[in-house]
């Protein structure tokens, strides 16, 4: 059994007041949500005083990157261990947008995960082919090396803390979904690629997460995939009542 994971990317959106405001609204929209683990992901600057909004509620809290050492002279860096201390499970490791503007490439997002792991955050790894590698039918191949890059090394016990997340750049932010045989067909071949590098039982209990234009309307479509476990969720994330209604996708 997967306990779906329903994650809100908040992005660069939001400030104190408003994030604080924004989980405080969505808490009792989702107090009676049965079976889901519901994860919200607010920039930096609000990631305390959002730790300390959901206390004692079924919401938990993500950073949206972190650094891979703990501490040093590492300017403008922020420590997985410093993200637990502001009150952080999760952490989203390697999301499109910090691969295509800020240099992230599968042996930094491999680093930062064993990073995330070792302090005890469980880790959103993100994976997803461009547009253009969908048309040139590289999509396989570009999520095999992700993935290999990625979660190169990595332990078995190690994945208990990993969840994966496949959003076809495409359609993020865009409006375009990928169809739901379009997204179990990539997320049965992450399995297989996990089951092949790592064993057929982590295989079978790692989450993967779907991204990419996910609204109330299309969530439970997808949800029906058996390889689907959730999603990631931007746009639709950034008002309570949208993510509600995608967190509730089974009530
Ligand atoms: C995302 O930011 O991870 C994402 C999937 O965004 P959107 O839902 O807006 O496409």
């Amino acid at each position: 059994m997967r306990i779906p994971v329903i994650a809100g990317n908040w992005k660069l959106f939001k400030t104190l007041a408003e994030s604080v405001a924004l989980v405080n609204e969505l808490k009792p929209l989702v107090a009676n949500s049965q079976g889901v683990e519901i994860v919200v992901a607010p920039v930096f600057t609000a990631l305390s005083r959002v730790s300390d909004a959901i206390k004692g509620s079924n919401i938990r809290v993500a950073a949206q990157d972190c650094y891979w050492e703990e501490e040093g002279a590492f300017t403008g860096e922020v420590a997985p261990g410093l993200l637990k201390d502001a009150g952080c499970s999760h952490v989203i490791i390697g999301h499109s947008e910090r691969r295509q503007y800020f240099g992230e490439t599968d042996l930094t997002v491999n680093k930062k995960t064993r990073a995330a792991i070792a302090a005890g955050l469980n880790a959103i790894v993100c994976v997803g082919e461009t547009l253009a590698e969908r048309e040139s039918e590289q999509t396989f191949s570009v999520i095999d090396s992700q993935i290999s890059g990625s979660l190169a090394g990595l332990a078995t016990e190690d994945f208990s803390r990993v969840v994966i997340a496949y959003e076809p750049v495409w359609a993020i932010g865009t409006g375009k979904t990928a169809s739901d045989a379009q997204a179990q067909e990539v997320h049965v071949f992450i399995r297989q690629l996990i089951s092949r590098q790592f064993g057929q039982s982590v295989a079978d209990a790692v989450r993967i997460l779907y991204g990419g234009s996910v609204k109330p309307d299309n969530v439970k479509g997808l949800m029906a995939q058996p390889d689907i476990d959730g999603a990631l969720v931007g746009g639709a994330s950034l008002k309570a009542e949208s993510f509600a209604a995608i967190a509730t996708f089974n009530a």
